[in-house]
């Protein structure tokens, strides 16, 4: 299931980008998407290679990466539990959660803090249970997200992508370095005070100058959109076809070309976005699009 995949690179047409492209990780899988199939495929051969049999993680009503892990674990034959943060509810992703076999247990947020506390009460007696981390965050995980630039064909001067716990950031810039490329790494949080994303970042790697943090473009914070955002995502889907979600991908698109305008990005510069996937995710906010 974890073979390379070597996503495609499409060149998208967006006024006043001449040479803008978006390397399409989320046509990865349609429920292992992005960068969560990134992160799992390398934790997924330590679970094997330890011989265990049960993912336990964390995340949360709508996170992408619980459904990644569900559907992943049942693919590899693997039992799958999720610490769900905050009261029982029932929504899209859990659904599929279930479908694909994942158990749930909701917990409140104070409770939801500890992880590990939370996996030793439950599971401290469980041999078979495999701690991941929420959002898949882990060693394996950065290198699983470096692989993107090994299958890069050509160079480019800028390498834009949005941040949750900055792990995929952290595996792209590793490989910039890795191959010595000049490329520039934009990174965009999408949570409030993203400077957090930095030190998130060196938890794993040594950070050259290379990076450059955008921390002004998180929207109010985590899943806060703005009618600015929606109606970038609206017209960004009807002029390019490509569609973007408002927790990830909008906001760094959103930042990509506010970056032009401010003349820090030139227009003819070569620029690679990388879409991390995430799509379902919005189907949690659809009553913010008022387009019904
Ligand atoms: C989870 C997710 C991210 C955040 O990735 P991090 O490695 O946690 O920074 C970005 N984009 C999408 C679509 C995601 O689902």
């Amino acid at each position: 299931m974890f073979e390379n995949i070597n996503s495609p690179i499409q060149k998208i047409s967006l006024a006043p980008f001449d040479n803008l492209f978006v390397k399409r990780d989320d046509l990865i899988d349609p429920f292992i998407s992005g960068n969560k199939w990134r992160k799992l495929k390398y934790i997924l051969i330590d679970v094997k290679a330890q011989k265990k049999s049960h993912l336990v993680t964390f995340g949360g009503a709508y996170s992408n990466h619980l459904v990644a892990t569900a559907a992943a674990a049942s693919r590899s034959n693997l039992k799958a539990t999720a610490f769900v943060r905050g009261e029982q509810v029932h929504n899209e992703m859990l659904m599929l959660c279930k479908l694909f076999g994942m158990h749930l247990i909701f917990v409140d947020r104070e409770s939801y803090r500890d992880k590990q506390l939370l996996f030793e009460g439950y599971f401290g007696n469980d041999a078979e249970a495999y701690f991941i981390d929420e959002g898949g965050a882990s060693q394996q995980a950065v290198i699983g997200c470096a692989e993107i630039i090994d299958e890069l064909p050509e160079s480019y001067d800028h390498i834009f992508c949005a941040a949750g716990t900055g792990t995929t950031a952290a595996g792209l810039l590793n490989g910039i370095e890795k191959n010595k490329l000049k490329t520039k790494l934009h990174v965009i949080p999408v949570l409030k005070q993203g400077d957090f994303i930095r030190d998130e970042m060196e938890k794993y790697i040594s950070i050259s100058d290379q990076l450059q943090l955008h921390t002004e473009y998180h929207f109010g914070g985590y899943a806060k959109t703005t009618p600015a955002l929606i109606s970038f995502i609206t017209d960004f889907t009807t002029a390019t076809g490509l569609l973007i979600d408002p927790v990830y991908t909008a906001k760094m698109f959103f930042a990509l070309v506010d970056l032009q305008k401010q003349g820090i990005i030139k227009k003819n510069e070569k620029i690679l976005a990388i879409h991390t996937g995430g799509l379902l995710g919005m189907f949690g906010m659809k009553e913010k699009f008022n387009l019904v």
